[in-house]
């Protein structure tokens, strides 16, 4: 994979592009590939973004989410994109199993492949030029870092700011996360200074929900958390009736692991939720547990040190049973 600097001279040369992101595309994922889409089209580039899949209802909010295509539901219009393609961009992903049903599309592809990503073991031999890089905070970092380094930052405009901003609070934990440094907190000085309004990406973000979702979050926290004190771990896992009962579409359980982590001590969260295809697992950690290792070694996935996601195709009951055994295998780790 030859450096992402080596394409800054070809920029300025319109070409037809698509921008592609992991399946059920977070802020970061969706705010980094319309930032890049609304940087590039100033250059002439006729672009298209592509999401594997749906996404959660509050994304809509970012500017340019309208134009956007769902390649379960627009699978012509998306497959006509990717064939005429010149250049395809791979955002906050580095394998191309993440983009699910897209996977041997995406393989059969002979244009060039571009890398940006901040995930760990990225397959580089897919991809001709990139960056991939795990101090990243974000994939809207890299956007920005991109927009930056290539001498073009007085194209940042209203729209890129706010993909950007949007993608950098989703990916920190709201700057919580020790992958908020020193730079990112510029980059948002920067933004501020170029006029960004903040406050407005935050409701977007945590102020765009139906009640239906507060509820579902009050009765997951009562019946469906198990502590396991000696183990400094919390546990939610989400039946299927859950999601039916209370309506749960695409985007409403993100954020949900985070809440069990305000209990004193918890050091890993594990939550699991019965989705038709699969059981979803979403593991976070506190300080000096890999949950990317864990992730990897017991539940088909991967990520960052201190959140990772994974699978099971066993019935919610037996990955549940089969997490309790592995949390006791690495009682030593969660001390
Ligand atoms: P989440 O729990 O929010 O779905 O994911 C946490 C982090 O792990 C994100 O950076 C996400 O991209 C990554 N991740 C989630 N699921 C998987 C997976 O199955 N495989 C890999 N490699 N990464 C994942
Ligand atoms: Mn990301």
């Amino acid at each position: 994979m030859k450096p992402l600097q080596d394409l800054f001279s070809q920029l300025s040369q319109p070409r037809k592009v698509v921008i592609t992101t992991h399946q059920k595309p977070d802020a970061d994922a969706m705010g980094s590939s319309l930032a890049l889409r609304h940087f590039l089209v100033q250059f002439g580039h006729t672009v298209t973004v592509i999401s594997p899949t749906n996404w959660a209802g509050w994304v809509n909010w970012m500017p340019g989410t309208k134009e956007v295509l769902d390649y379960e539901k627009d699978k012509l219009k998306a497959e006509a994109a990717l064939d005429t393609a010149e250049w395809l961009f791979c955002l906050d992903f580095n394998i191309f199993h993440r983009t699910k049903t897209m996977t041997e599309k995406l393989k059969q592809l002979t244009c060039t492949r571009i890398l940006i990503d901040h995930h760990q073991e990225p397959d580089t031999d897919s991809f001709e030029y990139g960056v991939s890089n795990t101090a990243k905070s974000s994939t809207c970092e890299m956007i920005y870092d991109l927009i930056v380094d290539s001498g073009n930052a007085d194209k940042i405009n209203e729209e890129i700011g706010e993909c950007i901003y949007a993608g950098v609070v989703g990916d920190t934990g709201s700057f919580r996360f020790s992958s908020a440094h020193a730079g990112v907190h510029n980059l948002v000085a920067d933004l501020k200074a170029r006029g960004l309004n903040h406050g407005k990406i935050h409701e977007g973000l945590f102020d765009n929900f139906l009640e239906n979702r507060l509820r579902f979050i009050g009765h997951v926290l009562l019946h469906r958390m198990e502590i396991f004190y000696e183990f400094n771990t919390a546990l939610i896992a989400i039946p299927k009736s859950d999601l039916l009962k209370y309506h749960i579409k695409t985007g409403d359980t993100e954020g949900l692991v985070n809440y069990p982590q305000s209990i004193q001590g918890i050091k890993l969260v594990a939550l699991v939720i019965d989705r038709d295809e699969e059981r979803k697992w979403s593991f976070r950690s506190k300080g000096e547990f890999d949950c990317n290792t864990f992730a990897r070694n017991y539940f088909e996935g991967g990520g960052h040190y201190n959140a990772a996601g994974g699978r099971s195709s066993e019935s919610l009951e037996k990955t549940v049973e089969r997490f309790k055994q592995v949390m006791k295998e690495n009682e030593k780790l969660l001390q």
